[in-house]
């Protein structure tokens, strides 16, 4: 059986405590490889190889760093087949996308922050003829970079590419669920001449790897996504420390949909906000508001559409719209929801149910597309975040109505609105309590802008000039002239 290694200080190393966690493709419910189970002692490792590096690295040429990054977008796009198909079998979503959609945001992400890094410059603030104050932006020495399952290649890359463009050296935990790409990606930048120690891979559990990367006490800063509650931990341990924090955390997005809009082009993005990578991005819009003068036709080619659309089966398979949920924890905690929201009161329209493939996929974590109606805003099922292939439908009235539910979760990620009245769409996008509003869109994503939630979704923004500076600490020098 395949064994995933660590990448401490430029070389694939086992484990120190040599324990290995099974490592499943969710499609076939089958174990297929082994991820390291890493703890504080390889944790420490890490952290001593990138101390070490970071003298160098800091302070070599920013047109070197670009260099070397982009010829790690350039080796990984060389080998995005291999890429893609090893993303799949680790987290259950459909090649296709793997191959058109998360594969080529990681070589953009990295790509991104290699050639932003050479036009990053800091500011001066002249105080007429006697006086100049510049910043001095360093980079922050040695950082934590923790990532979820969701978007494994995806998420992780988004984290480590300024890090490590901005002249850091990085410790990074990819999730223990879905390892593989992560490993792979330390063999692309051992190929791309990436120095020893610059990145520092360590796979294993949050609870032991995770948090000695949370309190070890000198890793500076932390870049965490992943859920709220988990958040919340790392903040409580990290912030007596005076560590510089960035949290994206939990969504329940809403989508509201007004009856102006242009139907069909709403209609074909909701069944993607509401499914793509089986509803497990934190940007899907999972509480759909309708005004009520087109609920009904809403409701009508919304639960068509998904039922004869969305695919449900083998990754593997190009006709296959909806993959396996990542785990049979997770694929038990979608159908727990899906069992509150009938005790609720719900009506299930469609799905609401496991779906079992015939063949090698039978004992894959599947789950058909759900869309519910029916419940309460305020109830569990429209409160709690879900992360899977489950939406609910409800009606409203008013912009004020529409707003008030919209706003009523404890979360602010991301939201949508449907209008072709430019007036209003702007006004909700004012009033709306989140980090992103897409108009007429979703998911339209441009990486220099600003990336991040508001309330339990987060603390902090990622993207563009953002994220160079959260990985950098800024210095005033005030010059007498
Ligand atoms: P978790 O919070 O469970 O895990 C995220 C990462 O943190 C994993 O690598 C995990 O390791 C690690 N971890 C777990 N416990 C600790 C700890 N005590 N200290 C440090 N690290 C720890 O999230 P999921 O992986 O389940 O991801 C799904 C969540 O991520 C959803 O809530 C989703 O909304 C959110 N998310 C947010 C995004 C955003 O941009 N705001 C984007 C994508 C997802 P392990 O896997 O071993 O548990």
């Amino acid at each position: 059986m395949q064994k995933i290694a660590n990448y401490i200080n430029g070389a694939l190393i086992e484990p120190t405590s040599k324990q290995y966690i099974d490592n499943y493709n969710p499609s076939t419910g089958t174990v297929y490889s082994l991820c390291p189970d890493s703890d504080e002692r390889d944790v420490e490792l890490a952290y001593q190889a990138a101390e070490a590096a970071f003298e160098d690295w800091s302070n070599t040429p920013t047109e070197k760093r670009s260099r070397i990054m982009v010829r790690i977008s350039e080796l990984l796009e060389r080998d995005i087949d291999k890429f893609a198909m090893a993303e799949t079998i680790d987290q259950g979503k459909p090649l296709w996308l793997s191959k058109n959609g998360e594969m080529p945001r990681a070589i953009s992400n990295i790509r991104f922050f290699g050639t932003a890094i050479e036009h990053f410059a800091s500011e001066a603030h002249p105080m007429g003829n006697h006086a100049i104050n510049y910043t001095l932006r360093t980079p922050i020495g040695v950082v934590g970079c923790i990532s979820p399952w969701n978007l494994p290649l995806y998420l992780f890359t988004w984290k480590i590419a300024p890090a490590i463009a901005a002249g850091n050296c990085v410790v990074a935990k990819p999730s223990e669920v879905t390892p593989y790409t992560a490993y792979l990606l330390s063999e692309i930048c051992m190929e791309a001449g990436l120095p020893a120690g610059v990145l520092n891979i360590v796979h294993g559990l949050g609870p032991k790897v995770g948090s000695a990367l949370t309190v070890h006490p000198k890793i500076k800063a932390i870049s965490f996504t992943g859920g709220t509650k988990t958040g919340a931990e790392i903040a409580r341990v990290a912030a007596p420390m005076f560590k510089k924090l960035s949290l994206e955390l939990g969504g329940k997005n809403p989508n509201i949909i007004f009856a102006d809009c242009d139907f069909d082009k709403m209609l074909n993005e909701t069944v993607r906000s509401s499914f793509l990578n089986q509803g497990e991005i934190c940007l899907c819009g999972s509480r759909i508001f309708v005004e009520r003068p087109i609920y009904d036709k809403f409701k009508a080619a919304f639960v068509e559409k998904v039922k004869s659309e969305l695919v449900v089966g083998n990754p593997l398979d190009a006709k296959t719209k909806t993959g396996a949920i990542v785990s049979k924890m997770h694929f038990e905690k979608v159908l727990s929801y899906i069992e509150l929201a009938k005790e609720e009161g719900g009506t299930i329209l469609c799905g609401g149910h496991a779906v079992k493939p015939e063949g090698e996929c039978a004992n894959g974590w599947y789950i058909a597309p759900t869309i519910i109606e029916g419940l309460s805003y305020d109830c569990r099922t429209n409160q709690e975040e879900i992360f899977g292939p489950v939406v609910t439908i409800t009606p409203f009235d008013t912009d004020e109505e529409a707003l008030m539910m919209a706003n009523s979760t404890e979360y602010g990620l991301a939201s949508t609105i449907w209008t072709e009245n430019l007036t209003r769409a702007h006004k909700m996008a004012a009033e709306i309590k989140a980090g992103i509003v897409w108009i007429n869109c979703w998911l339209l994503r441009d990486l220099r802008t600003p990336f991040g939630g508001v309330k339990s979704s987060g603390v902090g923004r990622e993207g563009g000039l953002e994220a160079l500076r959260f990985f950098t600490e800024a210095k005033n020098v005030c010059v007498k002239l």
